[in-house]
């Protein structure tokens, strides 16, 4: 089979693969061409779509290169090549899918798991185990091809639902690289997220990101939620931290492209087909439909709406027609097929019933249409009808506004949509609402054209600001912010060469501290505190390094001096505990650090109690010279909202005071200024000479500890997130298997790759 000419030239195009300079790759289901096959040969047919157009002037441009299926099922694999060749001289690299695949992982997973899911239609969603582990498969695959195409430094971007698991699975395979991902339809609320079996993967996979948008601030809440929810991050104005990485969840409503809309809607050719259609129409006003088919798009309540204004407005009769453009979409999944047929029938009965000689109320045609046709339906609509349930923005009607130069028009807009949020001046409707639909319809039908055209003038004022280009912009530089604001927070990892510089300073040394923070770097943090108890591996790691004579080993907690008396004070190591209220070296017994006044205790905990009334499952602890609120056991969400207030009604009380107020992991403690882990690390720095220090701690109550460190000191912060600590490891298991290493240990619980 034969390439045709045009692509044969461009096999001659130097190889992208061997350029190293950094470039972006856009990854999508779909590249932005379409391969067909005619008579033999094959074609490429690019894409009008807004993301081809918007991206269209960055993947073009030096080694940039857009990955994605290419639109048909390839098995030969000389075609494959001859593929591959030709559309890499085009800056793009194809991902070729099976048939298997195809129905499995697209029409399947995608479309009728996630898609109707996304959209607030769950009931029509499937859920099976086989369509799951092809999206997974395919995912990976993806990953695979992107993997030998792309260098570590090149920035990612990935596009849209079929692709939710690639950015994690990128993450692993290029840990250093910059990736961004761009969600096109609805996030829904955690209600309906929920019900997916396979929502907190599907989540994961997302937070492999660096940068995560959608097209409103309600699906970037509504993501917000449910990653709080179901994978136990919080986040703050957007920032998540997973524990070793921190990224950023945006909005950016996306546009489109303005001028070429306005452009068009100018050209003579575009006039003239809009005389012929207003002719063959005979009738005064227009209403305007064009969607795919598609049940997130309301078409069948639109039909009953339009038959409802026919029926209560017998004026309108021959004198208004609803143009209706439905495009053929999804016909192999059942649920289109019946749809389908509904249109058909509700169209025929209400031409049926009102049709005249010279009349039908609805033109309708099933079949997708150029740009210049639909610009001249835009131009002669007088009202365009755009009602989805639900729509993750809605282009059309953005191009219907841009298409209006004469500014006469009125668009009647489902507050369902995305782009809602940005026409505020379009008569806002909710598509359940028939008789709001049918009033709205009259209201739009009537209205003076002065009125028309100042509504329009605004919606075109914003939209040619915030066009396809200003949306990759925006993004991109919210990217590079990103990483930038990444950098400026992180520490670095403590890796092997660091780690082999580390062990040659402990054995060169002959007095050894070490300050280790018990909950968040020793030992997992747990839903019930008192369940954290050491196991026997970290029991045996703290007694064998404890046991050599050189090693000073100090275990630091905020818990109380009891609990840690019963779970490591058989241990020959120093402990601190609740903050640094009590110390005990070992040998000896507990003793207090200062003479300290609890006074304050009784007034804060009449508020400490309020706060326990109102939010059921959150608990006080009560120590020596701290109080402890806990909300770890407390509705997510709820919790996370009563800890805000309680600290600023506290940090209100605390100003003039000697009070401390610690807003740390599931909890808000409140103790006296004097009290600090920092001060309590100082006695040992002071008091034992040493050639070696080592200092693991993992919150932010933990910095204390790390300011109070001699410069040459190693400080480890886990998880890597702002710290003055020098560097960081990802967990626990990492912690450990440091001090295991130093020592020579080998533990029988941590995970293989950590020994
Ligand atoms: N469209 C088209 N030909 C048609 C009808 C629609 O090219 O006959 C285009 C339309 O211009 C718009 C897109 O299809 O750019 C539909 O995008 P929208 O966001 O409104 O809906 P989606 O189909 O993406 O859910």
């Amino acid at each position: 089979m034969l390439l045709d000419h045009t692509l044969g030239q461009q096999l001659q195009k130097p190889d992208i693969r061997y350029n190293h300079m950094a470039k972006l790759i856009i990854v999508s289901n779909r590249l932005p061409v379409k391969l067909q096959e005619s008579e033999g040969r094959l074609d490429f047919k690019p894409s009008e779509g807004g993301l081809a157009t918007g991206l269209g002037s960055i993947y073009k441009k030096k080694n940039n290169l857009w990955i994605g299926w290419p639109g048909m099922v390839v098995e030969d694999e000389s075609q494959q090549q001859q593929i591959i060749d030709n559309l890499n001289g085009q800056n793009m690299h194809p991902v070729f899918l099976s048939d298997k695949e195809i129905k499995e992982f697209y029409e399947g997973f995608s479309n009728e798991t996630l898609w109707p899911t996304f959209h607030y239609f769950s009931q029509y969603a499937i859920y099976e185990q086989q369509l799951w582990e092809t999206y997974v498969e395919v995912n990976q695959k993806y990953c695979d091809e992107l993997v030998k195409v792309a260098e570590p430094d090149d920035t990612i971007w990935v596009h849209d639902y079929q692709l939710l698991l690639l950015p994690s699975m990128l993450r692993e395979k290029l840990p250093g690289s910059t990736i961004g991902f761009f969600q096109h339809i609805p996030f829904p609320s955690y209600e309906v997220f929920r019900l997916l079996p396979w929502r907190k993967e599907l989540l994961e996979g997302m937070l492999g990101s660096d940068l995560i948008g959608f097209h409103t601030y309600d699906d970037m809440r509504h993501f917000l939620s449910s990653v709080n929810r179901l994978v136990g991050h919080g986040s703050t104005h957007g920032w998540i931290n997973t524990g070793n990485r921190s990224l950023l969840v945006d909005s950016f409503p996306m546009g489109i492209d303005y001028e070429k809309y306005e452009q068009t809607a100018e050209s003579d050719e575009v006039k003239k087909r809009e005389k012929i259609y207003r002719n063959n129409l005979h009738s005064k006003k227009i209403i305007l439909s064009i969607d795919r088919l598609d049940y997130s798009k309301g078409i069948p309540q639109r039909l009953l709406a339009f038959e409802l204004f026919l029926e209560r407005y017998p004026e309108f009769h021959e004198k208004v027609t609803l143009v209706m453009l439905v495009v053929p979409s999804r016909d192999a999944v059942e649920k289109y097929k019946e749809l389908k047929e509904e249109v058909d029938e509700l169209v025929g009965r209400i031409n049926g019933n009102y049709s005249h000689m010279n009349w039908n109320p609805i033109q309708y045609f099933y079949r997708s249409y150029p740009l210049e046709t639909l610009s001249a339906f835009y131009r002669m609509a007088d009202v365009a009808l755009v009602t989805p349930m639900r729509d993750g923005m809605n282009l059309v009607c953005k191009e219907y506004v841009a298409s209006k130069l004469d500014q006469k028009g009125v668009l009647i807009l489902s507050e369902m949509a995305g782009a809602s949020k940005e026409l505020s001046e379009a008569l806002l409707i909710n598509p359940n609402d028939i008789n709001q639909m049918v009033e709205t319809l009259h209201t739009a039908l009537t209205m003076p054209e002065d009125v028309q055209q100042q509504h329009m003038r605004h919606m075109q004022e914003s939209l040619r600001r915030y066009n396809i280009h200003h949306w990759v912009s925006m993004f991109m530089d919210r990217l590079s912010y990103v990483k930038i604001k990444q950098l400026s927070m992180a520490t670095t990892y403590l890796d092997e060469a660091t780690y082999q510089e580390l062990s040659n300073s402990y054995e060169e040394a002959s007095s050894r501290l070490f300050f280790l923070e018990y909950d968040g770097a020793l030992v997992d943090y747990h839903n019930r505190p008192l369940m954290a108890a050491p196991d026997e591996d970290l029991l045996e790691l703290l007694q064998v390094l404890s046991s050599n004579s050189k090693n000073r080993v100090v275990v630091i907690s905020s818990r109380e001096k009891d609990n840690m008396q019963r779970w490591l004070g058989h241990l020959n190591i120093d402990l601190i505990a609740e903050h640094g209220v009590w110390i005990k070296q070992r040998g000896t017994g507990w003793q207090t650090m200062t003479s300290l006044i609890d006074d304050w205790k009784s007034d804060i905990r009449l508020i400490l109690d309020l706060y326990v009334d109102r939010t059921p499952g959150s608990f006080i602890e009560e120590k020596e010279y701290s109080l402890v609120w806990h909300y770890r056991r407390v509705e997510t969400g709820l919790g996370e909202l009563r800890a805000r207030e309680l600290v600023s009604h506290l940090n209100f009380l605390a100003t003039n005071s000697n009070l401390q107020v610690l807003d740390g992991q599931m909890a808000v403690e409140i103790k006296a200024q004097e009290v600090s882990k920092g001060k309590a690390t100082s006695y040992w720095l002071n008091m034992y000479p040493h050639d070696f220090v080592l200092a693991i701690g993992d919150d932010w109550g933990d910095e204390d500890i790390f300011k109070a460190m001699p410069r040459e000191a190693y400080t480890v912060k886990i998880g890597n997130t702002h710290s003055v600590a020098k560097y960081h490891l990802d967990s626990c298991e990492e912690a450990r298997k440091l001090l295991s290493r130093l020592i020579g240990l080998k533990q029988k619980k941590l995970p293989k790759e950590l020994l």
